[in-house]
C-alpha cells in the first residue's frame, strides 16, 4: 500500500462504536479477566496490555501506523526524540562498549554520547559522516553501534547511508539511523539495509510544534542479524529480570522487545496517549505537509543563492550544493525536507537580518508549520569560541530556516526586506 493510504488508516480497526477516528485511551491500567490472563499476559503467552508504562491502546496504532510508514517491523514510541535514542544505545551497549557516531549530530545528541554515556562507561567515538575509513578505523570487537543521521541537523549533510551500512554489515554492526529531518516521506533508511531507525516526534510527525515524543523501528528480519551475534549476547541469553526470557527466542521483533520489556519498564520514558494521538493525527498529513516543506525551501533556497548580501547556502535541493547527488541518490521525488541555512557577513548583519523578520518565529525547533528563523552562535552554540563555530561549521554569520508551510511568495518578500532592511 502507499505511504498516504498507510498513514490514514494502518494498525487502527474500528470497535463497536464505529469511531471514525483513533479513540484515546487514557488511562493507567487495564483490568485482567482474572488471574490466569494477567499471568499469561506478563509471561508473554498472550498478548495484551497491561499498564500504561509498558502499552496503550492509542499509543499501539502510532507504533504500528509508524512502522508501516517507515517499512519497518515494529516500533517502540518514547517521551521524546532523546529517550529514543538513548532507548537505542542502551539496547545494544552496555558498560565497556563503545559507540561510533557521526560528528554532523543534532546538539542533544552530541551532549548524549560525548558526555552522558561517557557516565554510564560507555564510550562515543566520531567520524565524519563524509569519511567511511574514519569510520572504519574507529571499529573495535566492542563496538554496538553505528550512528548517524540520514539528514542533520543543524549542518544539513546527507549521509551516504549504502556506504555506512556496507562497513556496518562487514563487521556485523548495529546500525542506527536519526530520520527526524528527512522523515519516512524522503528518506528509506531500511531499502537500503539500516537496520534501526529513531525519530523526534517532536518535529514533523506532530507537524504544528504540539508535542514532544519519540520513536523508535525496527526493521524487518532484524532477528537473524541479532540471533547468535557474538556483539549482542544480552540478546541470546537468559535476560534474569525477565524470569529468563532469550530474545530472539520469542519470535517476536526481538530489539523492540527487549526496549519494551526491559528499558520502558526500568526507565520510564513513556510517551502519553494524548500525545501519541496528536503523532496519528499529525501522520495524516505528514506526506502532504513534506511536499510542501520541500517545495518551499528550495524556492528560499534559491532566491537566498542570488542575493548579493548572502555568502553561501546550504540546501541538498541546489545544484551547487556539495550534497546534492547524495540527496538526489537517497531522498523520494527530488523533496530535501525544510531546513535550509545561508551565511552572511558576520554577527552584527546575522543579528540585524534576524530580528528584521517578521513572519519567521525565532524560535529553536524545526518541523513545525509556521517558518522558524534561529540564530545558532546566539542559542544552540553560544558557548563555543569563534574557532569551535568555525570547525563545526557554524560560523557567526549563519542563520538557519526550518520552512513551514506558509506561501513561499511571502517567506520571500520577508527574508528580501530583512535583507534589505
Ligand atoms: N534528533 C534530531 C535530528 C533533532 O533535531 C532533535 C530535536 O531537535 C532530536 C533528535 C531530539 O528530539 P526531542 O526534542 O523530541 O527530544
Amino acid at each position: 500500500m502507499d505511504l498516504q493510504t498507510l498513514a490514514l488508516h494502518e494498525g487502527y480497526e474500528k470497535g463497536s462504536q464505529g469511531t471514525m477516528a483513533v479513540p484515546i485511551y487514557q488511562t493507567t491500567a487495564y483490568e485482567f479477566r482474572d488471574v490466569e490472563h494477567a499471568a499469561n499476559l506478563f509471561a508473554l503467552k498472550e498478548l495484551g496490555n497491561i499498564y500504561t508504562r509498558l502499552n496503550n491502546p492509542t499509543t499501539d496504532v502510532f507504533e504500528k501506523r509508524f512502522a508501516a510508514l517507515e517499512g519497518g517491523e515494529a516500533a517502540l514510541a518514547t517521551s521524546s526524540g532523546m529517550s529514543a535514542i538513548f532507548f537505542a544505545f542502551a539496547n545494544a551497549a552496555q558498560a565497556g562498549d563503545n559507540i561510533v557516531c557521526a560528528k554532523q549530530l543534532y546538539g542533544g545528541s552530541l551532549t548524549q554520547t560525548a558526555h552522558t554515556l561517557k557516565r554510564f562507561g560507555i564510550e562515543s567515538r566520531f567520524f565524519d559522516v563524509h569519511n567511511t575509513q574514519e569510520l572504519e578505523n574507529l571499529i573495535d570487537e566492542k563496538t554496538k553501534v553505528i550512528f548517524f543521521e540520514s539528514l542533520t541537523n543543524p549542518s544539513i549533510d546527507v549521509a551516504d547511508i549504502e556506504a555506512i551500512v556496507t562497513i556496518a554489515n562487514k563487521h556485523n554492526i548495529l546500525t542506527v539511523v536519526d530520520n527526524t529531518v528527512a522523515t519516512p516521506v524522503i528518506c528509506r533508511p531500511f531499502e537500503w539495509g539500516v537496520d534501526i531507525t529513531v525519530h523526534s516526534a517532536s518535529k514533523y510527525t506532530t507537524g504544528q510544534g504540539l508535542a514532544i515524543g519519540g520513536i523508535l523501528v525496527e526493521r524487518k528480519g532484524l532477528n537473524e542479524k541479532l540471533k547468535n551475534n557474538p556483539r549482542y549476547e544480552h540478546f541470546n541469553t537468559p535476560d534474569a529480570s525477565y524470569h529468563g526470557l532469550v530474545y530472539t527466542d520469542v519470535g517476536l521483533p526481538a530489539f523492540t522487545l527487549r526496549a519494551r520489556l526491559s528499558l520502558l519498564r526500568d526507565l520510564g520514558a513513556v510517551v502519553s496517549p494524548f500525545n501519541a494521538w496528536l503523532f496519528i493525527q499529525g501522520m495524516e498529513h505528514l506526506s502532504l505537509r513534506m511536499r510542501e516543506h520541500s517545495k518551499n525551501a528550495l524556492a528560499l533556497a534559491e532566491f537566498l543563492e542570488s542575493h548579493p548580501k548572502v555568502k553561501k547556502v546550504n540546501y541538498p535541493g541546489l545544484q551547487s550544493n556539495s550534497n546534492y547527488a547524495m540527496a538526489q541518490k537517497y531522498f523520494q521525488d527530488g523533496m530535501c525536507s525544510g531546513l535550509l541555512s545561508f551565511e552572511v557577513e558576520g554577527l552584527e548583519e546575522a543579528t540585524k537580518i534576524v530580528n528584521a523578520t517578521k513572519l519567521y518565529s525565532l524560535v529553536v525547533n524545526i518541523g513545525d508549520s509556521k517558518s522558524i528563523i534561529t540564530h545558532p552562535a546566539s542559542t544552540t552554540h553560544q558557548q563555543l569560541s569563534h574557532e569551535e563555530l568555525l570547525a563545526c561549521g557554524v560560523p557567526e554569520g549563519l542563520i538557519r530556516i526550518s520552512c513551514g508551510l506558509e506561501s513561499s511568495y511571502d517567506l520571500i518578500e520577508d527574508i528580501k526586506q530583512a535583507l534589505e532592511a
